[in-house]
C-alpha cells in the first residue's frame, strides 16, 4: 500500500485547534492499526523556533535528536505515542535556507531560482521524505496559519503538486474552519466557511472534509448549507464542538465519523479503532477522586503555553493517581523571602520551571528555599535544579556569592557555569546541548524508584551545567547527586535524601511524558504532593467538572 497524504488546512481565524485534530485523526489511525505520524509545515522565516521568546510563540518542544520545534509536536507524541524528529517540523525559513545554500554551491546552475518551483520542490521534498521512509502507512501535514496568508501560499500550492504527482486517491485535503454562532440573531454563520472553502478552491486545493469548530451543535440543515455552497458530501462536514479536555477530542471526531471518511475515502486497510485504554485515561481525569494544587514557579506564567508539555505532564501524573493536579501560575518576579509563604499557601508541591536569564531568579531561590525548609515537594526542570542548586550553595553550604554565570558572570562560586565547549560559541541558533543523553542513576535514590531502571535517556536544551570543580561543596554539605551523564561526567540529577522528595533534574521529563506513558517523575512527584496534601489536609475531593485543559 503506498502511503497516503492528509493535508489539514485552516481557515477563517488560527486558534481554532488545527493540532489537536491532527492529534486526534492521528490517534484514531493509530487505534486502527495503521502507522502513522504528522508533520507541521509552518509559515515563518524563522528556521526553527529555538530563538523566540515563549511570550511569542509559546514552549519550544525538543525532539529526541535535538530538533528545536512547534509545540504542537509535543500533542502529536502525546497522543500517537511516537517519536518525532526535525523531519516533523519543517519552516519557511528552513527551506529558504536550504534552498540558498545550494543555489551558493552551485547546485541550480545557470538557472533563476524561483518560489515555484524551486521553494514548492524543496516543500515538497521534506513531506515526501516522510511517506517514501516505508515507515508510514499515513502523514498527516499540518499547515500552520491560515488559508489565504501570503507566507503560507507556496505550502498550499505544494500540496496541490503532491496530489497532482502522487495521484488524488493518495491524498485527502481537509479544512478546518469556524462556524460562529451570533447570540443576538441566534444562528450559526457559514459564511466565513464558504469563503475559506473558496480561497482554498481558487489555489486549487479542493477540500474533501470540512472539520467545523462551532460552540453549539450544528444541525443537518446547517450540515446541508454548508455541503452545498462547499461542493462537499454531508457526511463529510464534521462538527467539532469546545471540549471539556483535549483528550476527549479523539472521541467527539470518532463520534463524527471523521476517521471512517478517512479510511473510505483513502481506501485504507484498517481494523476497528481500541480506545478501551485512552477511555480509562479520560475518565481518570475527568473524574478523579482528589484534587490537589501544585505551585508552577516560572517568569513567562502569563501565557500558560509556554509550559505545555509540563501542563500535560501533570494530567498524565495526575490521572495515574487518581487526583486533579491545579497549577498555581506564580510569577517568580513576585515572589520574596518575605511573601513566599503566603504566595505558597495551600499548595502541596512546588515546581520551578526552566527558562533563560536572570530576571525572577531570586523569586525562584525563595520559593526552593521554603519547599527545602517545610519539606513541601519540590521538583526543579532544567533552570529550576539550577537554581535548586544555587540556593542549597548559599544557603546550607554558605557559598553567599555562589551563582550561575547566567546570573552574575563574576561570582566568585560559579556553582553553574558553562562547559569550555559551549565557551566558545557565539550563535544563538541550535547550539545548545540538545536532545536525548544518557543519565546512569544512583542506586536507592528517588528518581531510580521512581524510573525501576539504571541507565535512562532524556531530552535536554541548555548551556550551563553543575561545575565540576564545585560540586563536591553540595556533596560535602549533604545534597546528593543522583544521576550523572556517563559520557562527559556530567551532574544530571539532585536530590535530598532529609526532605519527603526534593528532586533536581538537568533535563526535561516533560517532554517525554505521554498518555500510554507517563512520564515516571511526574508520577512519583504527584504522588508525594498527594500524601503531603493528605497529611497536611490539604487535598480537597472532585466537587464538579471543571475544565481540565
Ligand atoms: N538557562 C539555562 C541554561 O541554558 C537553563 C535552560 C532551561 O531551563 N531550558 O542552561
Amino acid at each position: 500500500m503506498s502511503t497516503k497524504y492528509i493535508f489539514v488546512t485552516g481557515g477563517v481565524t488560527s486558534s481554532l485547534g488545527k493540532g489537536i485534530i491532527c492529534s486526534s485523526l492521528g490517534k484514531l489511525l493509530v487505534s486502527r492499526g495503521l502507522r502513522v505520524t504528522v508533520q507541521k509545515l509552518d509559515p515563518y522565516i524563522n528556521v526553527d523556533p529555538g530563538t523566540m521568546n515563549p511570550y511569542e510563540h509559546g514552549e519550544v518542544y525538543v525532539t529526541d535528536d535535538g530538533a528545536e520545534t512547534d509545540l504542537d509536536l509535543g500533542h502529536y507524541e502525546r497522543f500517537l505515542d511516537i517519536s518525532t524528529s526535525q523531519e516533523n517540523n519543517v519552516t519557511t525559513g528552513r527551506i529558504y535556507f536550504d534552498v540558498i545554500t545550494k543555489e551558493r554551491q552551485g547546485a541550480y546552475l545557470g538557472k533563476t531560482v524561483q518560489v515555484i518551483p524551486h521553494i514548492t520542490d524543496e516543500i515538497k521534498s521534506h513531506v515526501l521524505a516522510l511517506g517514501r521512509s516505508d515507515k508510514y502507512d499515513v502523514v498527516i501535514i499540518e499547515i500552520g496559519g491560515t488559508v489565504g496568508d501570503i507566507e503560507g501560499q507556496p505550502y498550499i500550492e505544494a500540496m496541490r503538486q503532491i496530489r497532482y504527482d502522487v495521484g488524488r486517491k493518495n491524498t485527502l485535503s481537509i479544512h478546518l474552519t469556524l462556524v460562529p454562532y451570533l447570540k443576538a440573531a441566534r444562528e450559526l454563520k457559514t459564511k466565513p466557511t464558504q469563503h475559506s472553502v473558496k480561497t482554498l478552491y481558487e489555489i486549487g486545493l479542493q477540500p474533501d472534509i470540512l472539520v467545523c469548530r462551532t460552540e453549539v451543535p450544528i444541525d443537518k440543515s446547517i450540515r446541508q448549507k454548508i455541503a452545498l455552497f462547499t461542493n462537499v458530501e454531508i457526511e463529510d462536514v464534521i462538527a467539532s464542538m469546545d471540549a471539556e479536555s483535549i483528550y476527549m477530542v479523539p472521541f467527539m471526531m470518532k463520534e463524527e465519523g471523521l476517521d471512517t471518511r478517512v479510511i473510505e475515502k483513502l481506501g485504507l486497510n484498517a481494523g476497528e479503532a481500541d480506545l478501551d485504554t485512552w477511555q480509562d485515561f479520560v475518565n481518570a481525569v475527568l473524574r478523579p477522586e482528589k484534587h490537589i494544587k501544585i505551585a508552577l514557579v516560572g517568569k513567562y506564567v502569563e501565557h500558560h503555553d509556554a509550559y505545555k508539555s509540563i501542563v500535560e505532564a501533570f494530567i498524565h501524573g495526575g490521572a495515574v493517581n487518581n487526583c486533579r493536579v491545579e497549577i498555581v501560575w506564580t510569577q517568580s518576579d513576585d515572589v520574596t523571602d518575605e511573601n513566599v509563604a503566603r504566595k505558597l499557601k495551600g499548595v502541596s508541591g512546588v515546581l520551578v520551571a526552566p527558562g533563560f536569564g536572570s530576571r525572577g531568579a531570586a523569586g525562584k531561590l525563595a520559593a526552593i528555599r521554603y519547599a527545602r525548609e517545610q519539606k513541601i515537594p519540590f521538583f526543579g526542570i532544567c533552570l529550576g535544579m539550577q537554581c535548586a542548586v544555587i540556593e542549597y550553595a548559599k544557603n546550607v553550604c554558605n557559598w553567599e556569592d555562589a551563582n550561575s554565570t547566567e546570573f552574575d558572570p563574576e561570582t566568585q562560586y560559579p556553582i553553574i557555569d558553562l562547559m569550555p565547549d559551549q565557551k566558545k560559541i557565539h550563535d544563538k541558533g541550535g547550539t545548545m546541548r540538545l536532545g536525548l543523553y544518557n543519565c546512569k542513576l544512583s542506586e536507592g535514590s528517588k528518581a531510580a524508584a521512581a524510573y525501576k531502571e539504571e541507565m535512562i535517556r532524556e531530552r535536554h536544551r541548555h548551556r550551563y551545567e553543575v561545575n565540576n570543580q564545585l560540586r563536591y561543596k553540595l556533596v560535602e554539605n549533604g545534597m546528593t547527586l543522583t544521576g550523572f551523564n556517563p559520557e562527559r561526567d556530567l551532574v544530571e540529577i539532585v536530590e535530598l535524601d532529609d526532605h519527603p522528595w526534593f528532586v533536581g533534574v538537568q533535563f526535561h521529563p516533560e517532554l517525554r511524558s505521554t498518555v500510554n506513558r507517563p512520564h515516571p517523575l511526574f508520577v512519583s512527584f504527584v504522588k508525594a504532593a498527594k500524601e503531603h496534601a493528605e497529611k497536611h489536609k490539604l487535598s480537597k475531593p472532585v466537587k464538579e467538572n471543571v475544565p481540565v485543559a
